[in-house]
């Protein structure tokens, strides 16, 4: 958290400018002056960095890693970024042209050979460097109750559900059986033996609300998770035909949210999916009644391993160029939506990084590497071939950014590494400021595609953003290119574009 100088400025900018224009004075610079009376003819008008980013670099105490002209150059990216459509042009193509990119999938690739594209006619040196992928593909999904307390005889009644990624199929007709709920592991545990046996086994965990309502949408999504990923072990461990989970997700409007399941080896492989918070509020209801029976068919396939790429585009160094800061997101998303926020979002937002540079003609002293990243959504195989392709060179990544948490709103940058980070980043933060985003928050986590890089001791870091609506789309249908507000988009891209160009030109690397 940003404290000291920001807040003081907040409480009192009179004070605290007077202040500074004294501490100017003592230093002769000629920027004080022009708050009061035009400069004298001799000297230059005010070109350099504003005031304010002067006032920001000084109020947070100690030596800048910055001079006050990088300090400038930062402004203006910040500035260009707000103005600039390119991240929510490429976006659109991304989304509304290429469509979903689930990993090795013919969208995937096209988006891959996209997005090289448009790097190399930005001038960047660009590599597709290989990994293989898991190739999920989903199939036919349906569910229905076919008896349950009360019913209409005669009738049955839709259930709203998605398979989870990596799940295997029912039979091809589907699978009859009774329904049993429970709300977490200790219920399951509770249960007697024999319980779930033959049985669909629901996950019935519900996504805190309130907790993202206040902005920790993060941390209701991990409370939830954990019985998307391995609810399907612990039911196949009980003997369950299939494991239903609450989808993971805020929102009101039945529907499921998809994402990655896990199997073990020993646990008979079961099949599973997510239904709505409706449907599991519904099956929690009826099963309390009484006997429920279902039907559900689930037809994916697993498909032999793809080889796929991550889309590596280097914006050369002048002084280190072997030296680089990585800023990235990754380039497949789930299928039922066209992955806008997730995470069409972070890839284009990296992109605009590499194209203001272009734009303002800036070449830092490191280089600035994009990544897009492939197959985040199902187990990260693009980093992991990453950090085994660079595992000799990892003393020369001096920074890794990622964006995965959406496009709305940022208020600042997480860190992960060194707690000198945050009073190193002080004068970014006061760049950023002007568009609301003067945060510092020390997070173990940073993005799953840097976090070896993190384990390693690279110091990594993200946009914070505001999280309260993100997972209400998150890997449903609705992840679409409308959900984009294009301010909040530049906002995201300013914070990544500025972030780069400090880690990447700073005399000094980040501490770590
Ligand atoms: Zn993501």
């Amino acid at each position: 958290m940003l404290t000291s100088g920001m807040e003081t400025l907040r409480k009192a900018p009179e004070a605290a400018l007077l202040a500074v224009c004294v501490a100017f004075a003592l230093l002769a610079a000629p920027v004080c002056r022009a708050q009061n009376a035009p400069p004298p003819s001799s000297m230059p008008a005010a070109a350099g960095p504003s005031i304010m980013d002067r006032l920001n670099a000084m109020m947070a105490g100690g030596p800048s890693a910055w001079t006050p002209e990088q300090v400038a150059t930062m402004a203006k990216l910040r500035d260009a970024a707000m103005k600039d459509p390119y991240a929510v042009n490429e976006l659109r193509h991304l989304t509304d042209n290429i469509g979903p990119r689930l990993a090795g999938g013919p969208q995937a690739q096209q988006a891959v050979e996209y997005v090289a594209a448009e790097m190399r006619a930005l001038g960047a040196e660009v590599t597709l460097e290989k990994a293989m992928v898991p190739h999920w593909v989903r199939g036919a999904e349906t569910g229905e109750l076919v008896a349950w307390p009360g019913m209409t005889p005669g009738t049955k009644q839709k259930i709203v559900l998605t398979a989870l990624g990596g799940s295997v199929a029912t039979p091809a007709d589907g699978l009859t059986a009774e329904v049993v709920v429970v709300d977490n592991w200790d219920q399951l545990r509770a249960l007697p033996p024999g319980a779930v046996k033959g049985k669909i086994l629901l996950f019935n965990h519900p996504f805190d609300k309130e907790l993202a309502a206040v902005g920790n949408g993060l941390m209701a999504y991990v409370g939830g998770v954990v019985y998307r990923g391995a609810g399907p072990i612990a039911g196949g461990a009980v003997g369950a035909v299939a494991v239903l989970v609450r989808s993971v997700g805020g929102a009101d409007y039945r529907l499921p949210h998809t994402g990655m399941t896990e199997y073990a080896p020993g646990v008979e492989k079961i099949p599973a999916a997510a239904v709505t918070a409706e449907d599991a509020d519904l099956l929690a209801d009826l099963t309390a009644q009484g006997p429920v029976t279902m039907h559900l068919t689930l037809t994916p396939q697993t498909l032999p391993d793809a080889q796929s790429y991550n889309v590596i585009a280097d914006w050369k160094g002048t002084e280190h160029p072997e030296q680089v800061v990585i800023v990235s997101g990754h380039l497949d998303s789930w299928d039922l939506g066209t992955g806008a926020i997730d995470d069409g979002a972070g890839v284009v937002v990296s992109m605009q990084a590499i194209h203001l540079l272009k734009e303002l003609g800036i070449r830092p002293r490191r280089t600035v590497r994009f990544i897009a990243w492939m197959c985040e959504e199902q187990g990260s195989q693009g980093a992991a071939q990453y950090m085994v392709d660079h595992a000799g060179d990892v003393a020369n990544h001096t920074g890794a950014i990622e964006t995965d948490l959406g496009a709305d709103h940022p208020t600042g940058i997480y860190y992960a590494g060194k707690p000198a980070l945050g009073g190193w980043l002080r004068p970014v933060a006061g760049v950023l400021d002007a568009i609301g985003a003067p945060t510092l928050n020390a997070s173990e986590d940073t993005g799953e595609d840097i976090d070896g890089l993190t384990a390693k001791g690279v110091p990594s870091f993200a946009p914070v953003q505001d999280s309260r609506f993100y997972f209400n789309y998150h890997h449903t249908a609705a992840d679409t290119f409308d959900k984009i507000d294009p301010k909040h988009l530049n906002e995201n891209a300013a914070v990544v574009t500025v972030l780069a160009y400090a880690l990447a030109d700073a005399k000094d690397a980040a501490p770590r």
